[in-house]
C-alpha cells in the first residue's frame, strides 16, 4: 500500500527487513547523524536509513520511491548547498559502507560508496598507489567522484572519473546495474561528471597510479600588498611547466596553525601551494624560481608524505562551520583576472574566508571532452570563493563578499565545475554542463530514472 508520509507501520516494515539502523527523530544517534558538514544547512529527514550494505540500498530506495518521501542520498556529506540532506524526507546514508579493498598486484582499488578520501588514500598509500582525488580528507569519495573529482595529482594522472573502470548502482526501481565501459557504457559515461542523477552508486572500482610515499609539496605566502607581482610571476612560473606539478593560489587572513609564526596569524596574505606528483629532487627544482619570487613571509615546502599533504586543508575546512561557495572556470589569468583577484582578496574580513585559484591543465586535459559528462576539461584555472564563518555571525557578510568576488570575475567565466555550485537553479547547471551534454544527460535521466526519484543533486530533470 502507497502511504504519502513516514507513518508508523510503513518505517516498522523497514525496520524489519533492513540490515543496518533506520533511524526517525525520536531515535539515539538520529541528531549526530542528520547534521552534514556545512553548518549553515540545517535540516530534519523523517527516517535515516543507515545502509549496511547493497541490500539495504535497495529496501531504501524501494522505500523511497513507495512511500513518496523525497529521498536524499548521502556520501561524504560534504555537498556545499546541503543536498544530501531534507527537511522531512528519507535520507539514504552510505556512510557505514566505507570498505577500501586494495589490489597492488592488479593496481585496482575496490572502494565502497561511504569511504572518505582520507580513507582510500592510507589504504592505497600502504603501496605506494593513489587514486587521484580531492584536496580535504573527510571529503566523500561518492560525491566528488561523480562530479568529477579534482585534485593534487590530476594533471599528472587526470581527474577521480578518468581513473574509474567501473561502478555498482541501484536505480530508482531498486534494480542493480554494473556500469563499466563494456556494460552499460551510456550510463558509465553519465556517472563521470553526471552526479547523482542515474542512481545511488554502491561501489567504485578505481585504477591505481604510483606516488609517493614522499613528494615535494607545501606552500610559500607572501604579504597580500605584493598580490600583483606573485601572481604575474605565477603565471610565467607554470607556463610550460611539467604535469607533475598541480597549484592552488589562495588567498586568506594567514591561519592560527602550528606551522604559522603568531606575528603573521591574521595578516591577509597570497600563497602559492603545490604538489609535485614526481621525483622530489625535481620537484625540487620544479619549485625553486617560484618560492624565490619577491619577499616570502613563509615558506613551508620541503618533502612530505603524500598522505599529510592530502591533510593539509583539513583544519580550514572543519566540520559545523558556515560555509558559502561561489565558483567560475576562467581560461586565463589575464592582467584583468589578476586585477579582480589583487582588489578583492584585499577584502577579506572573516579568519574562514577564502580563496583557491585552481590549476587546470596536463592529464585533465587531454581527455577528449565528449570522453565523460564532466565539462571543464579546456578550463584554464578553477574559482573556489568561499565566505565562510565559524557561526551564523557574520555570515551574510562573507556570503556577499564571495558573490561580489564572483560578479566581478563574470566577464571572464567560462563554464563552472558542478562540484563547486550551491542551489543556484537550472541555468547554471546548463552552464556546467553545456547544450551537447545537457541533452545526453536528459536522455540518459529519462532512461534511469523518468520519476526523478533522486532529484536532490545538481539536477538534470527528466524533461
Ligand atoms: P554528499 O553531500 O554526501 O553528496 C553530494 C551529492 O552527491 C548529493 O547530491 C548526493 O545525493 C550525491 N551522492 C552522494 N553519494 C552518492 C552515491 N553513492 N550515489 C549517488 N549519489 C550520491 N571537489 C573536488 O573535486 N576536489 C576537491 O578537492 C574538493 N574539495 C572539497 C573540500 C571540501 C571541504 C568540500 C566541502 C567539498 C570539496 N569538493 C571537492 C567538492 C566535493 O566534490 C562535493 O562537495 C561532493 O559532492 C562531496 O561528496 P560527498 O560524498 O562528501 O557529498
Amino acid at each position: 500500500a502507497r502511504t504519502t508520509a513516514a507513518d508508523g507501520p510503513a518505517v516498522a516494515a523497514l525496520r524489519a527487513s533492513f540490515e543496518g539502523q533506520v533511524l526517525t527523530p525520536a531515535d539515539d544517534g538520529y541528531e549526530e547523524h542528520r547534521r552534514v558538514w556545512n553548518g549553515s544547512i540545517d535540516r530534519r529527514p523523517a527516517v535515516i536509513a543507515r545502509c549496511a550494505g547493497v541490500d539495504d540500498v535497495r529496501t531504501a530506495v524501494r522505500f523511497g520511491r513507495d512511500s513518496g518521501l523525497t529521498v536524499a542520498v548521502r556520501g561524504g556529506g560534504h555537498s556545499f548547498p546541503g543536498l544530501s540532506t531534507v527537511d522531512g524526507g528519507l535520507l539514504v546514508d552510505l556512510r557505514p559502507m566505507a570498505g577500501v579493498r586494495v589490489d597492488p598486484d592488479a593496481r585496482v582499488a575496490g572502494v565502497q560508496a561511504g569511504a572518505l578520501l582520507g580513507e582510500v588514500d592510507r589504504a592505497t598509500q600502504e603501496h605506494g598507489l593513489v587514486v587521484p582525488s580531492g584536496i580535504v580528507s573527510h571529503t566523500g569519495v561518492a560525491g566528488l567522484t561523480l562530479g568529477g573529482g579534482i585534485g593534487w595529482v590530476m594533471r599528472r594522472y587526470g581527474l577521480t572519473v578518468d581513473s574509474l573502470e567501473s561502478a555498482d548502482v541501484v536505480t530508482a526501481d531498486g534494480e542493480f546495474v554494473r556500469a563499466a565501459e563494456d556494460e552499460n557504457a551510456e550510463l558509465f559515461w553519465g556517472l563521470r561528471g553526471g552526479g547523482g542523477n542515474f542512481g545511488v552508486v554502491t561501489d567504485f572500482r578505481f585504477r591505481l597510479h604510483p606516488l609517493g610515499p614522499q613528494v615535494m609539496a607545501g606552500a610559500t605566502f607572501w604579504s597580500m600588498d605584493d598580490a600583483e607581482q606573485v601572481l604575474r610571476s605565477y603565471r610565467d612560473w607554470i607556463d610550460g611547466c611539467p604535469d607533475e606539478l598541480m597549484t592552488i593560489v589562495v588567498q586568506r587572513l594567514a591561519p592560527a596553525l602550528p606551522a604559522v609564526p603568531p606575528e603573521l596569524v591574521g595578516r591577509p596574505v597570497i600563497a602559492v601551494a603545490a604538489c609535485y606528483a614526481g621525483d622530489v629532487d625535481e620537484g625540487e627544482a620544479v619549485l625553486r624560481p617560484m618560492r624565490r619570487t619577491g619577499s616570502p613571509v613563509l615558506d613551508l615546502f620541503a618533502p612530505t608524505p603524500f598522505l599529510a599533504h592530502q591533510q593539509m586543508f583539513d583544519p580550514s575546512f572543519r566540520h559545523g562551520c558556515w560555509y558559502h561557495v561561489r565558483s567560475c572556470d576562467v581560461a586565463a589569468l589575464s592582467d584583468e583576472v589578476i586585477g579582480v583577484v589583487v582588489e578583492h582578496g584585499r577584502r577579506i574580513t572573516s579568519p574562514m574566508s577564502s580563496i583557491a585559484l585552481w590549476q587546470m591543465g596536463g592529464a585533465v586535459a587531454r581527455v577528449a571532452d565528449d570522453a565523460t559528462a564532466f565539462s571543464g576539461r579546456s578550463a584554464g584555472f578553477t574559482f573556489n570563493i568561499n565566505g565562510n564563518t565559524p557561526t551564523a555571525a557574520g555570515f551574510e557578510d562573507q556570503r556577499q563578499w564571495a558573490r561580489d568576488y564572483w560578479t566581478a570575475l563574470a566577464p571572464f567565466h567560462t563554464g563552472v565545475y558542478v562540484n563547486f555550485l550551491m542551489e543556484e537553479g537550472g541555468a547554471r547547471v546548463r552552464q556546467a554542463y553545456g547544450e551537447e551534454k545537457l541533452r545526453r544527460l536528459t536522455a540518459l535521466k529519462r532512461a534511469y530514472d523518468p520519476g526523478n526519484l533522486f532529484r536532490l543533486n545538481q539536477n538534470v530533470p527528466p524533461g
